[in-house]
């Protein structure tokens, strides 16, 4: 039978089995289970042919217990209230696993922003903050880039809400340009953070990082920047990276330097000199100390896990392991360092551009990433400790952590 992927499916039996670990009351895990509120919404947009084109949008505040709801905007064509739900429910995870003082949101526009102008993508972000600003704002729900969306998206909708509201607001939104209040250091912080994690898994299973192979499934911001951090700060040899349009390998390393000069030339990593060419499929199950899933979701699935080589697979990507997977792998004893933990860097520098706003005064990049180091070991040891002392896996684990915190923020509330 095929494996059920529908997204929030995935993620309500994710916190089902973290339930039942857990013995959470019926009554708290009935409403965890839940988004607390969602907006669906129109977006009329003035398209430059004269004609009204009329968009549908979504905000999801799943949960906000534990600080103002924070999750980005997706711009995309096969968007869903159901991909909204999920990645809400599992920004609620992960802000809790970073143990930074905030909720959990996510938003999206059904839209294909490839077949935009630059004015028509302006006057629809500008619509999705105008339909959604009353409910948002820096003490309640606070967006950011997502999927098809970036620091410039971010720059229109942040003045759209300062129009409305009047005044200076940085803080109602994150991945801002840094002119306007973004913090130094966001642009690595999710494939720094997630090495950090590595770090400290190698540590845990003996494994010597310098000199240990790697291979990453992406090379986006995420999987390209894990490249460059892996070799420059950890010294680890990258020996694959693939994208889209397909992979390389090369058994004595992969410079980044060069790959960088391969997609500055080139815009995708096939055709790289000095390297075999590799399909992703074959890279996934290469026999390396570290892979990395830095591209989309559903990767590692029932059909391959059994040949999953990899010692250590960090998930800097959102969803790459399917729940069948996961079982497969965590019998074959490989280190998964989940999703929500290994990819929460990017949020919780997030989290330091909100702080930095509140009180308009500016770190420099070296001490964003000091403390981003400081939280992201802080929290791969409170899920390590705990999948030692209850006896279950990381992603278990990892939710343990997370649905304990917003669980007691939820009862000393006295909501449940
Ligand atoms: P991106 O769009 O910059 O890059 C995605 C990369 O994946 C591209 O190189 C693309 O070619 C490649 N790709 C797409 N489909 C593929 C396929 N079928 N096989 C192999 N490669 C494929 O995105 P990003 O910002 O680097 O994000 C990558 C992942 O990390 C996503 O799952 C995202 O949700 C997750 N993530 C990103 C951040 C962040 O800060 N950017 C934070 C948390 C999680």
């Amino acid at each position: 039978m095929s494996e059920n992927l529908n997204p929030f499916t995935i993620a309500q039996a994710q916190l089902d089995e973290a339930a039942a670990v857990l013995q959470l009351d019926p009554d708290m895990h009935a409403f965890l289970r839940e988004p607390m509120r969602e907006y669906h919404f129109t977006i009329p947009v003035k398209m430059d042919d004269g004609h009204t084109r009329t968009f549908r949008g979504f905000r999801v505040q799943y949960n906000d217990a534990c600080g103002p709801a924070k999750g980005g905007v997706r711009f995309h064509p096969d968007e869903t209230i159901d991909t909204v739900r999920a990645l809400a429910a599992w920004m609620t995870w992960k802000t809790a696993v970073a143990d930074v003082p905030l909720g959990g949101g996510k938003g999206g526009v059904i839209c294909n922003p490839r077949e935009l102008s630059q004015g028509e993508l302006e006057r629809l972000s500008r619509g999705y903050m105008r339909v959604i600003a009353r409910n948002i704002g820096p003490t309640r729900d606070v967006p950011a880039p997502d999927v098809n969306t970036n620091p410039q998206i971010m720059a229109w909708m942040l003045d759209e809400y300062e129009t409305i509201v009047g005044r200076h607001e940085p803080g109602v939104i994150t991945g801002k340009p840094l002119i306007l209040g973004g913090s130094a250091g966001r642009s690595p912080a999710t494939a720094l953070g997630g090495l950090f994690t590595v770090r400290e898994a190698a540590k845990l299973l003996g494994i010597e990082l310098r000199g240990a192979t790697c291979a990453i499934q992406g090379y986006g911001n995420v999987g390209s920047f894990a490249h460059k951090l892996a070799e420059e700060m950890f010294g680890v040899k990258v020996v694959a990276v693939s994208d889209e349009f397909g992979g390389v390998y090369n058994a004595d390393g992969l410079s980044a330097a060069a790959m960088f000069d391969q997609m500055r030339r080139a815009g995708r990593v096939p055709g790289f000199a000095d390297a075999e060419p590799i399909s992703n499929s074959d890279l996934l199950e290469l026999p390396v100390d570290v892979l990395i899933p830095a591209a989309i979701e559903h990767q590692l699935t029932g059909q391959n896990a059994a040949n999953i080589k990899a010692r250590i697979v960090a998930e800097l990507a959102n969803g790459p392991t399917t729940p069948e997977a996961d079982a497969i792998m965590y019998d074959k004893g490989i280190y998964i360092i989940p999703d929500f933990l290994c990819n929460s860097g990017g949020v919780t520098v997030s989290y330091f551009e909100m702080v930095q706003n509140s009180y308009q005064f500016y770190w420099d990049e070296t001490m964003v990433h000091k403390r981003l180091d400081e939280k992201m070991t802080i929290a791969f040891h409170a899920v390590a400790r705990m999948a030692e002392s209850k006896g279950v896996n990381t992603r278990v684990a990892a939710y343990l952590v997370a649905v304990n915190r917003v669980a007691e923020a939820v009862r000393m509330r006295g909501w449940v």
